[in-house]
């Protein structure tokens, strides 16, 4: 392979190719729409659009496609070729500004949460000039919003669009006040995501893998993680070339994939890019899933992005890192070497924490997944509490701040190895916290809760829209003001005050804590059927609509499918159980069964005694009794589906099919550690995590 620097972004329509292909008037205006957010002109656009399929023609592409984000989490793509037929029988390669400015495809059978009766299919993709075109499997991909005929948005893009905006608006508003002035104000998120690798042989002889993404039985291996030796390991010779191959093809792709390593668990690793402006890195995350699962492939592996793969060890979690700052270079969330003379940043810190904790329960709503429901709260991720971390330097300035008293600033420590050949080390301000739910980390916050499979999206749009809220909150409460460093030091000492308790530096993990939070007052919603409806909450409403995110029919829709994504993907999951038990495991129960009591018989017969092998085979015949009526009792459950709305049906999962899963699965797992490997169904957990 070539040098990094210059394949880097080469299937990319960025910036220096815009400028090499478009005439400078062009790109000049493009320039403007990009960076400053103003109007496309058409005229711009039909330019645009031929000088951008020149580029993929060349590039060898034929066809191109609006590429979207439906409510589905993931990306959709419908392919139109280039061609256009002449008046010669032959063809010409033509792609006009409408085409690329506006789309068209068939909305119908995209989740729409009872928006749009199915007759109503009409759908509209929008060209989001603000996120390069790409080429991808020899077509030019157009990111693009999706939106329905009556002007609702149908997708997870236009929302996080619409919530940038707002950010930017209130964050300039407040920066005025401080006298600075700035062209945009932009939220950038560096989204960490982790995964598991399995050989794709074995992971095909597993049904649950295959149709729900977990395992849904198996029995813990001998070794599990415990002797940590996994995390930042060598990385396995197959798992190395594969990850070289998801560099290149995502550098390629303009992807800044930055960081790869080893994760807690056995097979599990992660990928991490440089930060970048939140639909970008949006856009880039949805990649970045795509090539881990294509590439995996081509090396005889299995991508599995479920946030529970397995049982007993480490899930796979995406934290979100995010900070506010302007074009020009300032970040507003940095304190600088004085945080507690620093005013600006003091405010704009006090906004993120008012902001999460007037809106706790969004933010724990933005994470609920059925997949995610099995890693909060278990010991290896935060819990389903929202609570905020600072480090013990913030932490001192915000408590000296609410008590009026200031001691001495804690200088920033030097490390000393006691190894003379050694260079000293500057300490960090903050130590990290990794049982934090949303920890600052020296410039930016670490959202934590996210699972390794959602969309970066909806989480975002939360995060801007509630922080812009604050700081609209803010600017109100300031304007007109003649002092701005003491009315702004006022203020951000009185939300301190008034919320601190959302902030907790301790350990997030232990029981503790989730008696302490309780007694803060702060929600713990524990399943998503318990966090999702709060979206369509009047408080959430009226915040959505201030900002123009959401109208209130688009929460109530969301919250609809978000809840039917929660039951649907259980439904699959209790389906899928009954098969394996039905179809798999009660059959190799059985025969095994069979061949431990026709040994015992034949002994029996010529007078060998063999009450233990006779034990043996009682227990295991009284497991698979237990294992008969344990499915049966599942399919009871899955018969027994009442009728009713999705809050209803999800509710009903919840409470009667996740109890029978885990029953059904006990035995199972128990019977797994009795019956001979050679008549067990599927690869075991020492198979999936081991043989990589
Ligand atoms: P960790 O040590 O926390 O696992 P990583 O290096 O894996 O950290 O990932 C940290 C992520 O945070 C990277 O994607 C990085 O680009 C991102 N990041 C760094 N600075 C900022 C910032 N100012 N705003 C948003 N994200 C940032
Ligand atoms: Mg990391």
């Amino acid at each position: 392979m070539a040098n990094v620097a210059e394949y880097f972004g080469s299937k990319v329509f960025n910036l220096p190719t815009m400028e090499a292909r478009l005439p400078k008037a062009t790109y000049k205006s493009l320039l403007k729409t990009i960076q400053e957010g103003t109007p496309l002109d058409l005229n711009v656009a039909e330019v645009v659009a031929n000088a951008m399929k020149d580029w993929a023609v060349e590039n060898g592409c034929t066809h191109y496609t609006h590429w979207f984000q439906p409510m589905t989490g993931t990306t959709a793509e419908k392919h139109d070729s280039f061609i256009e037929p002449d008046e010669n029988g032959t063809v010409i390669m033509e792609f006009s500004g409408k085409n690329l400015v506006m789309g068209e495809p068939d909305a119908s059978s995209f989740p729409s949460g009872g928006l749009r009766a199915t007759f109503e299919a009409r759908g509209y993709t929008a060209w989001d000039p603000t996120s390069y075109a790409f080429i991808k499997d020899s077509s030019l991909c157009i990111p693009t919003s999706f939106i329905s005929y009556t002007g609702q948005v149908l997708d997870k893009k236009t929302p996080l669009l619409r919530s940038m905006a707002a950010v930017d608006k209130e964050a300039k508003r407040v920066l005025a006040l401080f006298g600075k002035t700035t062209k945009k104000v932009v939220s950038y998120v560096g989204p960490e995501q982790e995964y598991f690798l399995v050989d794709k042989e074995l992971y095909s002889m597993r049904k649950d893998l295959m149709l729900t993404g977990r395992t849904l039985f198996g029995a813990m291996p001998a070794k599990g993680q415990e002797l940590e030796d996994h995390y930042f390991g060598q990385i396995k010779e197959r798992v190395s070339s594969f990850m070289k191959e998801v560099d290149e093809e995502l550098w390629k792709l303009g992807v800044f994939t930055k960081t790869k390593h080893n994760e807690v668990a056995p097979a599990q690793h992660e990928v991490a890019p440089v930060f970048s402006t939140s639909n970008v890195a949006a856009d880039h995350n949805q990649l970045t899933m795509e090539i881990l699962k294509k590439v995996a492939n081509r090396h005889g592996l299995w991508c599995l992005l479920n946030e529970k793969p397995y049982e007993g060890i480490n899930g796979s979690g995406k934290h979100n890192n995010w900070s506010l700052g302007t074009v020009e270079g300032e970040n507003l969330l940095k304190p600088g070497r004085n945080p507690q003379d620093n005013v600006q940043f003091l405010l704009f810190l006090a906004a993120v924490i008012k902001a999460v904790d007037d809106y706790a329960e969004l933010l724990r709503l933005s994470v609920a997944t059925a997949g995610n429901d099995h890693r909060l709260g278990a010991n290896e991720a935060p819990p389903a509490i929202v609570s905020m971390y600072l480090g013990d330097q913030l932490e001192n300035v915000v408590n000296q701040l609410v008590e009026g008293k200031r001691t001495k600033e804690e200088a920033m420590g030097i490390l000393d190895t006691g190894v003379a050949s050694l260079p000293t080390l500057n300490r960090d301000a903050t130590d990290r916290n990794r049982t934090s739910p949303f920890a600052f980390t020296g410039n930016r916050f670490e959202f934590r809760m996210p699972g390794s499979s959602q969309s970066i999206s909806g989480i975002n749009i939360i995060i801007n829209t509630i922080v812009a809220e604050s700081l609209s909150q803010f600017a109100d409460e300031l304007d007109g003001t003649q002092d701005i460093a003491h009315d702004a030091m006022n203020l951000a000492i009185k939300v301190f005050k008034k919320h601190k308790r959302i902030i907790f530096n301790g350990n997030g993990y232990s029981d503790e804590w989730i008696k302490e939070a309780e007694r803060r007052g702060l929600p713990n919603l524990k399943t998503t059927p318990d966090a999702i409806p709060y979206f369509a909450e009047p408080k959430s409403v009226k915040l959505f609509e201030k900002h123009g995110v959401f109208t209130k029919e688009e929460t109530v829709t969301r919250t609809e499918i978000l809840l039917e994504d929660y039951y649907k993907a259980l439904n699959i999951e209790v389906l899928t159980m009954l098969q394996m038990a039905n179809q798999e495991i009660l059959p190799a129960c059985l025969e095994y069964a069979k061949f431990l009591v026709d040994s015992i018989s034949s002994k029996e017969a010529i007078g060998i005694k063999v009450p233990k092998e006779k034990a043996l085979a009682t227990r295991i015949s009284k497991l698979t009794e237990s294992l008969i009526a344990n499915i049966a009792a599942l399919q009871k459950v899955s018969d027994s589906v009442p009728a009713g709305d999705a809050l209803k049906l999800a509710r009903y999962y919840r409470d009667k099919a996740i109890p029978a899963m885990a029953k059904l699965r006990a035995t199972a797992d128990e019977l797994e550690t009795l019956v001979s490997e050679e008549y067990w169904p599927f690869p075991t957990y020492t198979d999936l995590l081991y043989r990589v």
